[in-house]
This record gives C-alpha cells, sequence and structure tokens, in this order.
C-alpha cells in the first residue's frame, strides 16, 4: 500500500507537472491489461415487481418506505428488466467488460417464506441463464430468502454449486431482523464452507427506525440505506459473528457504508467496560473480513481516505447502476490518481479472486 504521504506527494508532482500529468496517461493507456469489472449492477424480473405490488397494497404498513413512490412506480422498471442487447450495449458505452448482477433491493425479504423461497429460486434460475447467454460479459450473485435460514443456505448451494453463481447478495434486514441472530448462521455456515462473499446491500429501515428517516425521502440513498446497512454491519461485529466464521467476507457497497470513517472511534470504545467482548478490535474485523466497493460514490477524497484505511486489496469497482451512471463510474476511476496497479487491483483483480471469476 502506497502511504498516505507518499500518495499526497505524487498527486502533487502530477498535478503540478503538465509533461508528467500526461505521461502517466499515455501510460495508464498503453499498459492496462484489467478488464473493468462492476459489482454492484441491478437487475430484476417481472413475478418480483408484480409480487412487490401485491405485498404493498395487502400490506401497507408492514415495510413503511415500499408504499410511498418513487419506489415501486419506477422509470428504471424496464432498464432493471433487460439482461440482453441493451445492458450489453449500455456497458460497452462506458468499458465496462462484466457486470456482477444482483436483484433489486428488497429481493424477495418482504414476504411470506414459502413465497420468499420459491420467488428465489425463480430469479436465480433466470440469473444464470441470462449469465449463460452472455458468459463472458455477465456473473450474478444468488437471492435468498432468509425468512428460512436451512431452505436458504440449500438454496446457496444450489446457486453455487449447480447454478455457478458468484455469491450472494442479501438486501440487510429481513421483516426487522439483522443477521447477528444466531437463528440465521446457517446462511453463514453455508457461504463460509462455500468460500463466497455476501454482499449486503441497503434497504429502506426497518418499521421499528424508519419514523425519524420519514421526512425529506431520507429514508433511502440520500442517508437511511447507509445508517440502516452500517448498523447491520456493526452489529455483525459486535455480535461475534466472525469469531464464529473467521473465514466469512462481507462486501459492502457506498465505500462501505460511511464504517472506515469511524472504525478509530469504534475501537476506543470497544475497550469500555460494558460493551460485549470480541476477539479482536472492531477494525481488525474489518480489515480481516470486509471488502467495500465503489458504488455510487465517485470521489478521490473518499477513495484516498479508503484506500489508506482498508487498502487497496480490499476495494472494489462497483456503478450501482442503472442507480448511479456506468460512464461517470468509469470516467471518474479512470482518471483517478492513483497507480495503475491500484486500478488493476479494484477494477479487475480483487473482483477475480473475491467472486472466483
Ligand atoms: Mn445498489
Amino acid at each position: 500500500m502506497v502511504d498516505i504521504k507518499k500518495r499526497i506527494f505524487l498527486k502533487k508532482v502530477l498535478l503540478t507537472s503538465p509533461l508528467l500529468m500526461s505521461t502517466n496517461n499515455i501510460f495508464s493507456q498503453n499498459i492496462a491489461s484489467y478488464k473493468r469489472i462492476a459489482v454492484e449492477e441491478t437487475f430484476t424480473i417481472p413475478e418480483i415487481v408484480d409480487a412487490l405490488r401485491d405485498y404493498v397494497s395487502n400490506n401497507p404498513d408492514a415495510e413503511p418506505g415500499l408504499s410511498a413512490p418513487p419506489y415501486i412506480v419506477s422509470e428504471t422498471i424496464n432498464t432493471l428488466y433487460d439482461l440482453g442487447k441493451e445492458r450489453i450495449s449500455q456497458m460497452d458505452k462506458a468499458n465496462i467488460d462484466l457486470q456482477v448482477l444482483s436483484l433489486w433491493s428488497p429481493g424477495v425479504q418482504i414476504f411470506e417464506p414459502t413465497q420468499a423461497e420459491e420467488l428465489s429460486i425463480l430469479v436465480n434460475n433466470h440469473l444464470a441463464e441470462a449469465i449463460s447467454n452472455y458468459p463472458s460479459r455477465f456473473a450474478g450473485l444468488a437471492t435468498i430468502a432468509p425468512q428460512n435460514p436451512k431452505k436458504a443456505g440449500e438454496e446457496i448451494e444450489r446457486a453455487i454449486n449447480n447454478l455457478n453463481l458468484n455469491g450472494v447478495l442479501i438486501n440487510s434486514h429481513t421483516k426487522g431482523e439483522f443477521l447477528d441472530d444466531p437463528k440465521f448462521w446457517t446462511i453463514f455456515e453455508a457461504a463460509e464452507s462455500l468460500d463466497i462473499p455476501i454482499y449486503l446491500h441497503p434497504r429502506i429501515p426497518p418499521k421499528s427506525m424508519y419514523q425519524p428517516y420519514s421526512k425529506y425521502l431520507m429514508d433511502r440513498a440520500l442517508w437511511g440505506y447507509a445508517a440502516e446497512n452500517s448498523l447491520h454491519a456493526v452489529r455483525l461485529i459486535m455480535g461475534g459473528v466472525f469469531d464464529q466464521f473467521p473465514n466469512l467476507k462481507i462486501i459492502l457497497g457506498h465505500m462501505g457504508e460511511g464504517i472506515p470513517f469511524w472504525l478509530s472511534r469504534m475501537d476506543s470504545v470497544a475497550k469500555r467496560p460494558g460493551v460485549t467482548k470480541i476477539r479482536y478490535l472492531p477494525s481488525e474485523y474489518f480489515k480481516n473480513n470486509f471488502f467495500i466497493t465503489t458504488s455510487a460514490m465517485f470521489s478521490d477524497p473518499i477513495l484516498d481516505f479508503c484506500l489508506n484505511v482498508v487498502g487497496e486489496e480490499r476495494i472494489m469497482f462497483a456503478v450501482d447502476s442503472p442507480f448511479a451512471s456506468s460512464e461517470d463510474a468509469t470516467n471518474w476511476l479512470d482518471k483517478a490518481n492513483i497507480s495503475d496497479h491500484e486500478k488493476q487491483l479494484i477494477y479487475n483483480d480483487n473482483a477475480v479472486k473475491i467472486f472466483n471469476l
């Protein structure tokens, strides 16, 4: 890892020297051998959207936020359905070689267990078929229904062993429950034993924490997603999940949902009396068991900061398409003042290794 002083020095040299800067750009273009792999890219299928509409109209109070527009009536819905030529041409325009696909939040996690299981099987089969149509352009993360943890573990095995999917994505809380509850740990057992990552993806906060987020459309990307998903990730750490599953890999989008910024404070507070004892410091779990992605956070200072906190082997490129622009994302990272080696890892090598691509 390039340390922070070296990074600032390099940036100053590059910014103040037009010759060096242009040499650097030519250099990047000539030797870049990596593919641009984007790892948080969204799709859905009509059966899920129909079930979502039914659920929300029959249970208007169960999942606050989901019944409010613009969630269900989305202009992007046809973009989410497309796993064919139009999506590929959008990827080509943005120089994206491969998308790691996952189901639109909240996945199947709002439904009753049997319906959720059936839909997860349908979605995973659909995804495997889309990948088989474009094997060099798509990979995918399995959908599971944590509502029945034992069945969810079995679906992980089927998705990895039979459908050759590349990991699992869980849309954070399931009906207000979090995965630090040991009743869900068959899911972690399956993921750890198959050596596949779990992408912990945000969604609207549950009923128990919704009210303060209900104004200003704060319940989603503005603040609510990161607040809820970071809470979930910290619960996994403090709940001893990684003491039980030391090789479990969790991926967080949006540059770690704010957690890298808080690690030093969490470490100092974790030593205080009364705080649940876990084997290591929170930051040690974060640096050993977590990976973060650039989804919808195309910012140089945040990239610099995260490189210094978690290192270049723990960051992967993601767009969060179609909710963020693929072209903005690659334009940003292509031009970022980081080394070619770091770009190679973030765009390509880390994803190949973690998702076994
Ligand atoms: Mn997303």
